[in-house]
């Protein structure tokens, strides 16, 4: 679309998680009158590292905010894989995008800050939860549970798994339990037993559980996250710390001695689900990016990378094609079948065998989300 056409355009981006938060910086370059909607009052992320790609570094790169995100990560050169007794399994380089080669790692709440931070004052509004999204050829209308309502020529949906512009226009679908659960705490360096001496994520597996060691050293802290199997879908379970110490039951005695000493109210616990592949993911004048279009399993650690980058292709799509409609008919085609593969490699942690294994005769039980 020509420069003049894009500067016209008016855009509504529902959520302010990392799908939406990117979207708007991508769709702000083009020249567009943005606005993000965001139910919640307060932007509060889980206390909890993730990795942040070569790719996703290089968009953020592109959109001239790469120092303003790489301030407050470690870069880590590679990935590696290890038993629950510390043998190695594999170690594996972050593969490289373009000039990008580290991988960067970052505290959720950190990244969601700088990501913020880097859109012009103004354009987030929180406060504003969406009730309804009435999709009118051409353009669309918003309206919140406060009664009020908005039109734009363009909204994005980008208000994550259970996502109401989803449910609204797209699939009744809702998410599907994944027969586990995560824990996820940051600690400090000194309380990881000698665990942590270099920038490089490790996750050791044994019996259905999967341990992760992800340095935040520039914070002088660790996140210690377990994903482990466990019958319970309800959405945030009650877990007491013994519950947490069974799941690491054989494993190194300085994993166990970490768990052992982990404060149980700083503990974010909640059962893990994802969607299934939604079949389309826009109309004329509504999209969907991040979670809302294809929430994954973290067992990749690509759900927060694949909705930055879902907001470069939107851009990206909007330059190239010749109408809005055109556009989002080009970012689907672009982005899906990667997204799709990304779902489906994610789900390859689990198994209904391994369950009954460690559970004898209990299957998941999926439970409807609750929040
Ligand atoms: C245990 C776990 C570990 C993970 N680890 C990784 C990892 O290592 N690497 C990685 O890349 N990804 C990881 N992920 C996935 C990642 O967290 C998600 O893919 C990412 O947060 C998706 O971002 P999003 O902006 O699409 O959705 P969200 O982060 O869910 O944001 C959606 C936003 O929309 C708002 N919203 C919702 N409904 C409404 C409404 N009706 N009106 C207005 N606003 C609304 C919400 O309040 C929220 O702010 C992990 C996920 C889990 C559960």
């Amino acid at each position: 679309m020509q420069s003049s056409e894009l500067k016209n355009l008016k855009i509504a981006v529902v959520g302010a998680g990392y799908g939406g938060a990117a979207a708007a910086k991508a769709l702000s370059l083009l020249g567009a009158e943005v606005n993000v909607y965001e139910q919640a009052n307060r932007i509060r992320e889980v206390g909890a590292g993730i990795g942040l790609r070569p790719a996703t570094m290089n968009r953020f790169r592109e959109w001239g905010i790469f120092d303003a995100i790489a301030k407050v990560t470690s870069p880590s050169e590679y990935f590696e894989i290890l038993t629950a007794t510390c043998d190695p399994i594999m170690k594996e380089t972050w593969p490289a995008a373009g000039e990008q080669t580290h991988t960067h790692l970052i505290h959720r709440g950190d990244f969601i800050e700088a990501l913020l931070g880097v859109l012009p004052a103004g354009m987030v509004h929180l406060g504003h939860k969406l009730e309804k999204v009435e999709d009118k050829g051409d353009r669309s209308v918003l309206t919140f549970a406060d009664g009020t309502s908005v039109e734009a020529d363009l909204v994005v949906g980008a208000d994550g798994i259970k996502s109401v512009v989803r449910r609204e226009l797209f699939s009744d679908q809702g998410p599907v339990f994944a027969g586990e659960h995560a824990y996820r705490a940051v600690i400090s360096l000194d309380a990881a037993h000698g665990m942590v001496d270099d920038d490089n994520l490790r996750m050791y597996i044994g019996r259905g559980t999967k341990l992760y060691l992800l340095p935040l050293r520039h914070r002088g802290q660790v996140s210690f996250d377990i994903t482990a199997l466990c019958p319970d879908g309800t959405w945030t379970p009650q877990v007491t710390k013994d519950d947490l110490l069974k799941t690491v039951e054989g494993f190194d005695e300085r994993l166990v001695s970490i768990a052992r000493g982990l404060d149980m109210d700083t503990v974010n616990v909640r059962a893990v689900y994802d969607i299934d592949p939604v079949d389309t993911w826009h109309s004329d004048s509504v999209v969907l990016v991040g979670d809302s279009a294809h929430s994954m399993l973290h067992h990749q650690g690509q759900g927060a990378n694949s909705a930055i980058e879902d907001g470069g292709a939107l851009a990206d799509a909007l330059r190239e094609a010749d109408s809005v409609k055109e556009a989002l008919a080009l970012y689907q085609a672009t982005r899906k079948p990667v997204t799709d593969k990304l779902q489906s490699i994610s789900r390859q942690g689990w198994s209904e065998d391994e369950i009954d294994e460690v559970f004898p005769g209990q299957k998941p039980a999926p439970a409807a989300p609750q929040e």
